[in-house]
Parts: C-alpha cells; sequence; structure tokens
C-alpha cells in the first residue's frame, strides 16, 4: 500500500514535469554523477594507504607525486560533487519553478470551470491551501527531492560494488549489518505503529479542525457564551494530539536507537571478521590496506541510509499533496456552450427534475420536481429544512447540472446557455453576503462593472441603503473592513440587494435572511426586495411564512418533493402540509405576542 503510494506520488510528480522532461533528467543525470564522485575520496585514501603500506616502514621511499595525484583526485571529487550538484539542484529548480507555473495557472482555470456548488462544499479555505501548500509541496519535491532521490539510488549501488568488489568477505559483513538495522527498525514498524501513525493522522486533522472553528466561529461563540465549551473542544483536540505524538513517538523508542546504533557501529562487526581474517593470511599489507579502507568506508554507509529514510518519508508526503490535488482536478468541468443563444421570455421552467448531491446518485436532494415560475410574478419556496429549498437556487444558477429533468429559461434548457449569459440573466441575493475589502461603492458596481456613478447611487437608494453609507466615514467611499468599518448582516444584505438592482437581471432568485429580522431592518428589506422584484421573475425561499402571504405562487417541498402548490388562500383551503404550517406558524406568533417574547 505504502509502496503504492509512493510509486503513485514519484510518477505523478514526473507526469506534471513533463514538460521540462529534459531538465528533468539532466538534474537526474548530475545528481547520479555528484553521488558517484562523492566516492573519489575513498578511492583516493584507498590507493594513498596502498602506497604508503608499499613502503613502510621506511616512508622516505614513498612515492610522493603519486600520493599528491590521489589527493588531487579525492579533491576532485568533492568539487565535483559540489558542483555536479549545484547544476543538478539548478536544473530541477527551473523544471520546477515551471511545473509550479503551469500547475497553479491550470489548478486556477479549472476551478473556474468546476461547477460553482463544488465551491461552498469544499469551501475557499480548502482550495487555499490546496492551490498554496500541496502544490508548492510539488514544487518541492521536483526540486529537491527527484535529484536527491536519483542520488539515493546510485549512491546505494557504487557503494555496494565498492563493498563487494575490493572484498567480498568484508563487503558481506557490511551488508549483513545494513540488514540487521532495517530488519530491526522493521520489527518495530509493526501494524500497531502504523494503525498509530492513522490515528496521529486524524488528531492532527481534528486539531486543526478545531482550531479553524475556535477562531472562525469566535463571534458566535462569544454572543452564545459558549467560550468554555468550545475551548474545551480545542483543548481536547490539542490534549488528544499530543497523546497521539508521544504514543506514536515512544513506539520508535526501540527500533529507531536500535537502527541508528546498528548503522553507525558497523564496523564492530568488522573487527572480529578483521581478526579472524588475520590469522589466515600470508600477505600482511594487503589485509591491512583492505581492513584500514573498511573501517574508513563504513561510515558512508549511515548517511547514505539516512538520506534513503528522509526519501522515503518525503515520498508518503508527496503522494499525500498530489492525491488531495487530483481530487479537486478530478472533479468534471462544468460542460460549457459557447454558441449565443437567443431568449426572448424570462420563466423559468422545472421540468421533471431530480438531483443528488453524491456522484452514485445515493440520496436524492430534489426528486421529479416540476413547475414553472413566471415572470413578474414571486414563487415562494417553503418547507422543512433539509426539504430541497436551497437545492433548486443553486441548480437555477447551475452551480450544479441536474441529475434527470431539465431546467428551462423562456423554454431554453440552461445548459445550452453560454454561463456567462445564464448569469447574465439571473440575480442572487443570499443570506450570507461575501462583500470585498474594496469601497462600497465598488462592492455595490459588481453587480455591474459598466454602471455609472448615479446608477450606483440609485440602486443604493432603492435597496435603503444610501442612508447607512452616507452616516461612514468616508460615505460611498469607505473601504469594507478597513479601520474597524464593519457593517451588520441587514445592512450586508442591502448592499447585495443594491448590486443586484445594479445588474437588473430578469431573473431574481432570494434567500431571505432570517437572522436579521428586527423590525426596522426587516421593514427596510422588505422595501428594497419591493424595487428589486418589480417586474421580475422571482424565485424566493421563504423562512417566514408572513412574507409569502403575497407571493403568487408558493410551493411547499418536504424531503425532495413537491407536495403541494398555489397560492396562500387556495393552500389554506386544501388543508394540507402548508395549512398544517400555517397554523403552528400563527399559533407561535400568538404564543410571541401574549409572552411578549420575539419581534
Ligand atoms: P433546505 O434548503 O430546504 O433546507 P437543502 O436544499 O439545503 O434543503 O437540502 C436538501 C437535501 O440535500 C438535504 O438532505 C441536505 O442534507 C442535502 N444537501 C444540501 N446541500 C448539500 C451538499 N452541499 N452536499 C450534500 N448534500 C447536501
Amino acid at each position: 500500500m505504502a509502496q503504492q503510494k509512493m510509486k503513485t506520488g514519484l510518477a505523478r510528480c514526473l507526469e506534471l514535469a513533463s514538460d521540462h522532461r529534459g531538465l528533468v533528467f539532466l538534474s537526474g543525470f548530475l545528481a547520479a554523477l555528484a553521488a558517484i564522485c562523492s566516492f573519489a575520496p575513498y578511492v583516493s585514501i584507498y590507493y594513498i594507504i596502498r602506497e604508503i603500506l608499499m613502503v613502510y616502514p621506511d616512508l622516505s621511499r614513498l612515492d610522493v607525486p603519486a600520493v599528491t595525484r590521489w589527493s588531487w583526485l579525492a579533491l576532485a571529487g568533492i568539487f565535483g560533487n559540489i558542483v555536479l550538484y549545484f547544476f543538478a539542484l539548478l536544473a530541477s529548480h527551473v523544471a520546477a519553478f515551471g511545473t509550479l507555473y503551469e500547475l497553479k495557472i491550470a489548478f486556477a482555470e479549472h476551478i473556474m470551470q468546476m461547477p460553482l456548488g463544488y465551491h461552498l462544499t469544499i469551501g475557499s479555505g480548502k482550495l487555499r491551501k490546496i492551490m498554496d501548500e500541496n502544490i508548492e509541496s510539488i514544487e518541492q519535491f521536483i526540486a529537491h527531492q527527484l535529484p536527491d532521490f536519483v542520488a539515493s539510488l546510485v549512491a546505494p549501488l557504487v557503494l555496494i560494488v565498492i563493498l563487494l568488489g575490493v572484498d567480498w568477505r568484508y563487503g558481506v559483513v557490511c551488508l549483513a549489518g545494513i540488514v540487521l538495522a532495517f530488519a530491526v527498525q522493521l520489527a518495530g514498524f509493526n501494524g500497531r505503529a502504523r494503525e498509530k501513525m492513522q490515528r496521529f493522522q486524524r488528531a492532527q486533522e481534528n486539531m486543526n479542525a478545531a482550531s479553524v472553528e475556535y477562531v472562525r466561529g469566535m463571534s458566535e461563540i462569544k454572543a452564545f457564551n459558549q467560550t468554555a465549551a468550545s475551548f474545551k473542544r480545542l483543548s481536547t483536540s490539542i490534549k488528544d494530539y499530543t497523546t497521539f505524538v508521544l504514543d506514536y513517538a515512544l513506539g520508535w523508542q526501540n527500533a529507531m536507537p536500535a537502527f541508528t546504533t546498528i548503522i553507525h557501529n558497523i564496523y564492530l562487526l568488522l573487527i572480529p571478521v578483521g581478526i579472524w581474517l588475520s590469522a589466515r593470511t600470508t600477505d600482511m599489507r594487503q589485509f591491512a590496506l583492505t581492513f584500514i579502507f573498511y573501517l574508513i568506508i563504513v561510515h558512508a554507509i549511515s548517511g547514505i541510509l539516512n538520506k534513503i529514510m528522509y526519501i522515503s518519508e518525503s515520498f508518503t508526503q508527496i503522494s499525500g499533496s498530489v492525491a488531495r490535488m487530483d481530487e479537486i482536478l478530478r472533479i468534471p468541468a462544468m460542460p460549457e456552450q459557447t454558441a449565443p443563444v437567443a431568449i426572448e421570455t424570462f420563466d423559468v421552467r422545472f421540468e421533471d427534475v431530480s438531483f443528488s448531491y453524491d456522484e452514485d446518485g445515493g440520496t436524492q436532494a430534489l426528486s421529479h420536481l416540476s413547475f414553472q415560475a413566471a415572470p413578474g410574478r414571486v414563487t415562494a419556496i417553503v418547507g422543512p429544512s433539509g426539504g430541497g429549498k436551497s437545492t433548486i437556487a443553486s441548480l437555477v444558477s447551475r452551480f450544479y447540472d441536474v441529475s434527470a429533468g431539465s431546467i428551462q429559461i423562456g423554454g431554453v434548457d440552461i445548459r445550452q446557455m453560454p454561463l456567462d449569459a445564464l448569469m447574465a440573466k439571473v440575480s442572487f441575493v443570499y443570506q450570507d453576503t461575501f462583500l470585498f475589502k474594496q469601497r462600497i461603492f465598488d462592492n455595490i458596481r459588481i453587480g455591474n462593472p459598466d454602471a455609472t456613478e448615479a446608477q450606483v447611487v440609485a440602486a443604493a437608494k432603492a435597496a435603503q441603503c444610501h442612508d447607512f453609507i452616507m452616516r461612514l466615514p468616508d460615505g460611498y467611499d469607505t473601504v469594507i473592513g478597513a479601520h474597524g468599518v464593519h457593517l451588520s448582516g441587514g445592512e450586508r444584505q442591502r448592499i447585495a440587494i443594491a448590486r443586484a438592482i445594479v445588474k437588473d437581471a430578469p431573473i431574481i432568485v432570494l434567500d431571505e435572511a432570517t437572522a436579521f429580522s428586527d423590525p426596522e431592518n426587516e421593514y427596510l428589506i422588505q422595501k428594497a426586495f419591493e424595487t428589486l422584484t418589480a417586474d421580475k421573475t422571482v424565485i424566493m425561499i421563504a423562512h417566514r411564512l408572513s412574507t409569502i402571504r403575497r407571493a403568487d405562487q408558493i410551493l411547499v417541498m418536504n424531503q425532495g418533493k413537491l407536495v403541494e402548490s398555489g397560492s396562500h388562500d387556495a393552500l389554506l383551503a386544501r388543508g394540507g402540509k402548508y395549512a398544517e404550517m400555517w397554523a403552528s406558524y400563527t399559533a407561535s406568533m400568538h404564543w410571541k405576542i401574549s409572552t411578549g417574547r420575539g419581534m
């Protein structure tokens, strides 16, 4: 499994860098040469010791020029290793930055083409993390780990050749030491350690989620006096994390030190073998040469093995990064039409629409829904939470495509319209309005970038925003979010309405606000809605029945199905689900009035 993951991470990175294949290969080639060069000092030492032993004990006969030559070779090896590795990194960095650039552009283009609904479910935080951290870790991997990987493949091969080539008996002893070190380490890495690793990763994710929730929800936490409870959740997740990290680290407490001890002390295995061989040798000079050489080269082993360990860890990490990025890239792009279509009327028709958020079509959020929202009329959608109201709004704007059936505007299937043409026809006002950290003026003009100043101000007046905007320090030039300028929920929603008025689209999808129901705000928002919706096709998700009495058509949704439809009076007369909802609503209003609560 881990091996499979390692392969996919590496293979995927190579695939991503395929436009810079030449540079990647050059980098690998140079890194391999650098690794080979790093053995030159050992070879030189072998020959220098040989020169010394040949004349020993009369060192005056030492062939100094030969020793000097070998010393130069050692120096050239060290220098070559540094220079070649430098150029390997240079090539890999050029390839990595190119890949990073292309990948970020491709990712940005992909998320633009992704159905909008995914942005809501995935969340901007996660998309930002993937774009910033995960894609950048791919750049890091190509820039650093790929050349190191090639070096860590070549170095052990050269080492094995040297170890077995000079004297296979010492070579076998060294290799036995390496095998022993790995065996001891693997004994520690049993099923339990893997399970601990998974628990540790889960604990880490929980802690991250709890921290984000704590910080982002701070205002609600304070408003509802939840500080102790939510702080407890955060502190519990941190404690869990601490426990699992300790548990995981302690799981290695025997295996890891044993591994490190063995690879740093393989010479302790060589010494008894050396003593044993010395009793059986006839050529003492050759024996001394080989023995001393092995005692020196054995120290290269630990460096090489440490590098392999670090590389294999980075393989596991890169697999995770690549997988998270690919998860987003696999989301199919919204099929886009480019041919313009002429739309004459702006009625919205749902024809036998079914929709499921699961790809496998599991639970249906909407099932066989048909209705028509006529121009100049208000269609209100009511029903219990989870009934499918927001899903209807999301589908009109093609946040998602229907699973079955069709949605038409003026008789044209919305999938046949270019997305920007559809967006030009539909305005949305959501409960939660996103305001950019820009001037209020620009925040309103987003609805129609060509709007004149007069049009923006007129829209703000119609949306009941003008008065509060004029009370802000710089009026329309006030930057939202700067210098402590923050708007209330009701004010934000009125800005959203002003945006929609400036846009002047023939179809309006409204998600009525529930959170800001103080009478003053409600009155202003209602007034703003009236201007916005005059003569438009309005689809309104209604949370309070009081606001929909005047709707031309009411759709009652329950568990994704349309259970009733008609006008307020017709539905009351029918005595069904709507009448039931109305009865409990009026009862609650009486209760609120008689107890003096609410409103
Ligand atoms: P309402 O607006 O009436 O409360 P929704 O349209 O939000 O209802 O939800 C209809 C159904 O679809 C519910 O079962 C809900 O759990 C599910 N649902 C809504 N949004 C998503 C989503 N982004 N991913 C998966 N399921 C969802």
